[in-house]
């Protein structure tokens, strides 16, 4: 594996931070548990997309693309990023947003990732809920090719061979960290949803015969299906960095107990970590993703499948703003 050799342009600050969280430990009881910063790679207040946009936006470029389209819910963190990625590259960027949670609250449909998009000068169409938005995605975008527009789509989480390629380099950042900080790590959890995260993740480890289990905190399919999607793309992200093969279905896990009703609506477990990390270790986790991740590493350590004496990483994959998209679901005025 030669992850050099494809086009990148740097859009994060890397290596982002792995650091201890000795009170969250001391507070649940089981492993020592590490958290891997990913909600720090700069861009537009971060989040795991800005690693796969290196390669993405690389490509971009080399294709001569004027325009970048991509998709996602509305609180989209990917389309946040892209938008921020584009604008610092001087590039257009469109983006459909999908109505998924059905919720009308103004700060969901106005604040958050949805300001940010809008401040990095995107422009925004929306969609109801239930399409194929890739689909929808595509046929704009010929739309746009038909008027002598150059554009280059993106789909939904920057989850292809190419953004996955983000994820390896953060497998290779992560097992370099773990030797120079002498860290012998026992497990890595993260938020999966497109699966572009845990496929790079996976066959990163597994090119590097690394040997630490990965599981992945589903955040919308039921556990088959979100399987699949990730071994799909882990066996393209492996030809393409050529190491065919090198991922074995066994090897990719995924966690889907702690979706709750389902994408982007928070389960009590999903506001219960959101305290927790906030109090203990004064880490901003997000409603969509990051926070149904650690509900998952929470219970887990809780029911002792983690146990003392372990030590696991806890991949932090940022969406924070999207705390400001979701003011409806703390009782912010009853806990004043
Ligand atoms: C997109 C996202 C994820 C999931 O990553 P995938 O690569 O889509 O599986 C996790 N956390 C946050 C904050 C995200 O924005």
């Amino acid at each position: 594996m030669n992850l050099a050799r494809f086009p990148r342009i740097r859009l994060a600050h890397l290596p982002t931070p792995l650091e201890p969280m000795p009170r969250l430990s001391k507070a649940l009881g089981g492993p020592d548990i590490w958290i891997k910063r990913d909600d720090c790679t700069g861009l537009s207040t971060g989040g795991n997309k800005t690693r796969k946009l290196e390669f993405l936006m690389a490509e971009a470029v080399e294709q001569g693309a004027d325009i970048v389209l991509t998709q996602g819910a509305t609180q989209s963190n990917h389309a946040r990023q892209t938008a921020a990625a584009a604008a610092k590259l001087g590039m257009d960027c469109h983006i459909l947003l999908e109505d998924r949670t059905g919720y009308n609250h103004e700060n969901y449909k106005y604040n958050g990732n949805v300001l940010l998009d809008v401040l990095h000068g995107a422009s925004v169409e929306h969609r109801g809920p239930g399409l194929d938005m890739n689909a929808e995605m595509e046929t704009v975008a010929d739309a746009m090719r038909a008027k002598g527009r150059n554009a280059y789509t993106i789909p939904g989480g920057g989850s292809n061979a190419t953004g996955a390629l983000g994820y390896v380099n953060c497998a290779l950042e992560m097992m370099g960290q773990f030797v120079t900080q002498g860290l012998a790590v026992d497990h890595i959890v993260h938020a999966t949803g497109s699966a572009g995260t845990q496929a790079g993740l996976i066959t990163g480890l597994k090119a590097m015969n690394a040997q630490i289990p990965l599981l992945g905190i589903g955040v919308r399919a039921p556990k088959p299906k979100q399987e699949e999607n990730v071994y799909a793309l882990a066996v393209k992200t492996a030809e393409k960095l050529g190491c065919p093969g090198v991922v074995e279905r066994a090897d990719v896990v995924a966690n889907t107990d702690y979706v709750g009703e389902g994408y982007g609506i928070p389960a009590d477990s999903t506001l219960e970590a959101i305290d927790i990390f906030a109090r203990t270790e004064a880490i901003l986790l997000d409603p969509v993703y990051s926070a149904k991740g650690a509900a998952g590493l929470i219970d887990l350590i809780r029911k002792g499948h983690f146990k003392q004496g372990e030590t696991v990483v806890f991949l932090h994959t940022g969406g924070a703003i999207g705390l400001t998209g979701y003011s409806h679901s703390f009782d912010v005025a009853g806990r004043i």
